[in-house]
């Protein structure tokens, strides 16, 4: 399963103002009040708290002050193959900055050593816009011109999760069975409600619930949300909705779509009725189902659903 969306952030004046010169081949550093310069550049003074407002251009080159190997890199490291960490202080600079060095093994690398930049031929003005490597005294290749000239203003932070999720016995069950086209709950011995997906325990009783009921795939909406939102990876076009469906013999509601509808025509009550995909795009999921839709029957009555809000 991923988890993922996109952090949007606006950069401020400082840090603008820096990732503006890494866009621009430049690291900018910023003084502090005592006379040192920070890359990067800090929007406020660490001793005095007074704002940072001026800013040094240096040189790209620097000398690492610690290091730590990455030999398995993962997705959106800077590098796709193993590379080190380092805190490098660039020269001029009085405060380390932790970058990517790009060196072929452990044994390329070690404390005081020098390095320098290399620029991407892209830049966007991101920390990735730069890797450094051993500085072996040549000229280093020029810059490619700035792909832009306005002020970074805003960045945008690609954040995702992957893992794995491990299915219990009994929701193991339930994908299956929905592999079958069939949606499979459980009944709870003691209170008798039915769970979908089973939920291995009556969260009321603490008791197992061992007995399978399979569901009709027909329900009411019970509450339901109106998406107005666009956002990444968005498959559907807003407005749509995504509501709670009790399906008929179960006790707690499915989340999933309601669509074949206008948004603003969904409603409590409203009976549905699954839409399955066809059979050979089935899965072993709830997307099965690609949404639910109106079956045309009468509203439910209110009293029927009530505590199942
Ligand atoms: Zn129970």
């Amino acid at each position: 399963m991923t988890v993922a969306f996109d952090y949007t952030r606006s950069t401020g004046p400082v840090i603008g103002r820096f990732l503006t010169g890494l866009r621009d081949a430049t690291i900018v550093g910023g003084r502090l009040g005592d006379g040192r310069v920070a890359v990067p550049p800090p929007e406020f003074d660490p001793v005095t708290h007074q704002a940072v407002t001026e800013f040094v251009e240096l040189p790209d080159t620097g000398t690492i002050t610690s290091w730590t190997w990455v030999s398995e890199p993962v997705a959106g490291q800077p590098l796709g193959k193993p590379f080190a960490f380092a805190l490098i202080t660039i020269d001029g600079a009085d405060t380390p900055w932790l970058q990517a060095v790009d060196v072929a093994s452990p044994d390329d690398i070690e404390t005081g050593m020098k390095v320098r930049a290399r620029w991407a031929e892209e830049r966007t003005g991101s920390v990735t816009d730069l890797v450094f490597v051993a500085d072996d005294g040549n000229a280093p290749e020029t810059a490619t011109p700035a792909g832009g000239t306005e002020d970074v203003g805003l960045i945008v932070t690609p954040v995702s999760l992957d893992y794995r999720y491990a299915a219990s016995p009994e929701e193991s069950s339930f994908f299956r069975g929905l592999a079958e086209g069939r949606i499979l709950g459980q009944r709870c011995p003691k209170c008798r409600k039915v769970y979908v997906p089973p939920r291995g325990a009556c969260p009321t009783d603490g008791v197992p619930t061992s007995e399978e009921v399979e569901l009709s795939d027909v329900g009411t909406v019970t509450t339901f949300c109106v998406v107005n939102v666009p956002f990444l990876g968005q498959r559907i076009k807003p407005p749509y909705v995504s509501a709670y469906v009790l399906l008929d013999g179960a006790d707690i509601a499915l989340q999933h779509l309601i669509l074949d509808i206008p948004a603003e025509e969904v409603r409590m009550g409203m009976r549905v009725k699954a839409v399955w995909k066809p059979r050979d795009e089935w899965g072993t999921s709830i997307e099965n189902i690609s949404h639910f839709a109106p079956t045309g029957e009468p509203d439910a009555d209110f009293d029927s659903y009530k505590h199942h809000l």
